[in-house]
């Protein structure tokens, strides 16, 4: 065995990978225009870092405090951090000192706070408006009609770079309903995208709808059971 192949994650990681090159290869996409990002919550630093190993340099983290403790353990790397969870008012600081992405900005008053205190001598936070989709009363985002308002007030912050949409639908197991809000996020995305803001970044898909998500146009899908496992909250 290779040191690779010795590498515990490397059979379920190479199996993600698959997936995603065959689902882009089904529905006539280059190979490469998914992106993977890697959702590591629960995760330890040193799954991180036997991921990073195998060549992963995107990671997805929902918990502030948690991942700030990995991302100082694996500073010598070159990662590149996405916070995708919910955002509180008085943790946006460590957020844009930290993150170089944010996919679950539901709020104007959080982005604004963000560009605030990003630091100058950091590039812009790239961030992802967050959609609710599947209209769950419990579930962040905005509606379509709040996203089309609230558009040029986004883009307009200076140390923040609006990339796309992201949303987090209701789990489906029947394929078509799987596909019916990635699409809805596609559609709107044509709908509310310009020169100026091309809105080119669609963050949807996990590991039991990646497929769905990448034949409705996904650029990046986010994965964390299909690779390390079931999660254990109670360590
Ligand atoms: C946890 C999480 C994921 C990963 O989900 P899996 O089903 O484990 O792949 C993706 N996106 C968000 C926003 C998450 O919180």
């Amino acid at each position: 065995m290779t040191e690779q192949t010795k590498n515990s994650l490397h059979q379920p990681y190479h199996q993600v990978l698959d997936r995603i090159r065959r689902a882009e290869a089904n529905c006539n996409r280059a190979p490469g225009s998914t992106q993977l990002l890697a959702v590591s919550k629960t995760r330890s630093a040193d799954e991180i870092g036997l991921l990073a190993d195998l060549g992963q340099r995107l990671f997805g983290e929902n918990y502030l405090q948690e991942a700030l403790t990995k991302i100082v353990l694996l500073q010598d790397r070159d990662l590149e951090w996405h916070f995708i969870g919910r955002i509180q008012s008085n943790k946006t600081r460590q957020i844009a000192e930290n993150f170089h992405w944010v996919h679950s900005i539901a709020s104007l008053k959080h982005a604004t706070r963000l560009s605030d205190q990003r630091p100058q001598h950091l590039s812009p936070l790239n961030i992802c408006l967050q959609v609710n989709t599947s209209g769950e009363k419990s579930k962040d985002g905005h509606n379509e009609h709040e996203l089309a308002e609230l558009l040029d007030a986004y883009t307009a912050l200076p140390n923040i770079q609006v990339r796309g949409l992201m949303t987090i639908p209701a789990p489906a197991e029947d394929k078509s309903a799987q596909h019916y809000p990635f699409q809805q996020l596609r559609r709107l995305r044509d709908r509310l995208c310009n020169k100026d803001v091309p809105l080119n970044t669609l963050s949807m898909g996990m590991s039991d709808d990646l497929e769905s998500a990448i034949e409705e146009g996904a650029t990046l899908v986010r994965i964390g059971t299909a690779i390390f496992g079931p999660r254990q909250y109670n360590q």
